[in-house]
């Protein structure tokens, strides 16, 4: 892969890391990039970060779609120190913590008690793997046990982690490639819901939604539909397809096909889950209840690592009425300090109205994105929901095709660093994710953001 101008010129060697001496490099951290060292972060203040230069760079992505609150909240700070003053560190397999206990029911009553428990980890990536394990066992578990269930079905261009299990749910071709030989064989994916491309012209909407039920049904038969432990979705696709709402009805019908042959109908929300589309849960947008759902980024908004995996009643009662352990264990689960900075972020999103400020700021800033952008030759689709807001980059915008990779508009930022030089930084999403669909950016500022 040689980068290439959108001109089709060589990128300069200043702009190649890989032209770079490795003793140039002072960093000792296992960066993404390793042969150039990024900008160094010092601070945050509000919706700004500022580097070791004092150059304050704008937080349009929030990281990578976590910040919910800005930078430097003190209210959190606080909850922190008197946590860590009080107890720092408790094994959650034999105690059960204050900040966890209260954590827990924030998050049970955020879904109107439709999910039960909760699995509290270090990151969304976790949070997949236990709902990979945690739907195996509930099928082990039935009165009746369906030990045949084995397989989990996904979505191409999605993503759920980087771990084994979790690459294996997910689709994203550049970051599971080489690691396809040592993935579990039992996964499958569908594709996803993607209406610029795949929706034909004239095709309604319900249209196009039962041509998608009718394949995961296909799924499902060819398998054969007791060997199905769950299908698993992004409730809005995120890093892989760039914020693409789902059609109306497309998650019912997913689920119902699911729950037809009694496999779980598992939602992931890491991404857009936790306020971003301007209702706590993106699925209360949908008419559906999710067996299994797991969050992390807005969880804690950047102030600690923390991931849930929230157990719906059913799969919660199958398990108290057999063995009554979720065995999964981590050292880390349900950790005092990140439960309270969790929980506090959860109550000044709910005191400052959050959510509401997000759908609002979020219809004006697709307005503007609509507005300002739309009409470029190179801008194919603009997207999104809430604060959170894909741009898609084609080529040629009558035919949408793609710019091939060496051109990708967000490897070009990615290469020259313009995510963070330029005052303003932003998410170039790894779209394309298997050659077919353009590359994006990805917009998904804090909840707080003004006009
Ligand atoms: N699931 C989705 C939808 C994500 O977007 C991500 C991260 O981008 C993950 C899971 C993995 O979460 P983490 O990076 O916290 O492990």
């Amino acid at each position: 892969y040689t980068p290439h101008t959108l001109e089709g010129q060589p990128v300069s060697n200043d702009l190649q890391p890989n032209k770079l001496a490795h003793k140039n490099v002072v960093s000792s951290v296992l960066h993404q990039q390793i042969k150039k060292d990024p900008p160094k972060i010092v601070s945050g203040k509000g919706n700004y970060l500022i580097d070791s230069n004092g150059d304050e760079k704008f937080d349009a992505s929030g990281g990578a779609a976590v910040v919910s609150i800005g930078h430097g909240n003190t209210r959190v700070k606080d909850a922190v120190i008197k946590q860590m003053d009080q107890v720092s560190y408790c094994y959650l397999p034999f105690f059960t913590t204050e900040p966890a206990e209260k954590l827990a029911k924030e998050l049970v009553d955020s879904t109107s008690g439709n999910m039960s428990k909760v699995f509290i980890v270090s990151s969304g990536t976790e949070a997949n793997e236990a709902a990979i394990k945690l739907s195996r066992q509930y099928f082990a578990e039935l009165p009746e046990p369906q030990m045949s269930r084995t397989r989990f079905i996904g979505r191409k261009q999605s993503y759920h982690g980087n771990t084994l299990g979790s690459l294996s749910i997910g689709y994203h071709q550049a970051r599971r490639a080489i690691y396809e030989p040592i993935l579990s064989q039992n996964t499958s994916q569908v594709s996803p819901c993607y209406p610029y491309r795949d929706q034909k012209e004239g095709e309604s909407s319900e249209a196009y939604v039962k041509k998608l039920a009718q394949e995961l049904e296909d799924e499902f038969q060819k398998w054969g539909p007791n060997t199905v432990c769950a299908f698993i979705a992004e409730t809005m696709s995120g890093t892989s397809l760039g914020f693409v709402p789902p059609a109306p009805g497309y998650l019912k019908a997913m689920q119902e096909v699911c729950h037809r042959h009694g496999a779980l109908f598992i939602l992931d929300e890491v991404m857009v889950g936790m306020g971003r589309t301007g209702t706590m849960h993106a699925w209360e947008q949908e008419g559906v209840v999710p067996d299994l759902q797991t969050v992390a980024k807005g969880l804690g908004a950047g102030y600690i690592p923390i991931g849930a995996l929230l157990v719906g009643q059913k799969v919660a009662d199958t398990l108290f009425q057999g063995s009554g352990a979720f065995v999964h264990s981590q050292t880390y689960q349900g950790h005092p300090v990140a439960c309270a900075a969790a929980y506090e972020v959860q109550q000044i999103i709910k005191e400052e109205g959050l959510l509401a400020n997000a759908t609002r700021m979020g219809d004006y800033l697709g307005k503007l994105l609509q507005e300002r952008l739309g009409g470029h030759k190179n801008i194919g689709d603009i997207r999104g929901r809430g604060l959170a807001w894909g741009i898609e980059f084609v080529e040629d915008k009558a035919s949408k095709k793609p710019f091939p990779s060496e051109k990708k508009i967000s490897g070009l930022i990615h290469l020259a660093g313009l995510q963070a030089k330029e005052g303003i930084s932003f998410i170039p999403g790894s779209g394309n994710a298997d050659g077919k669909n353009g590359d994006v950016v990805l917009i998904s500022p804090a909840y707080n953001m003004t006009r």
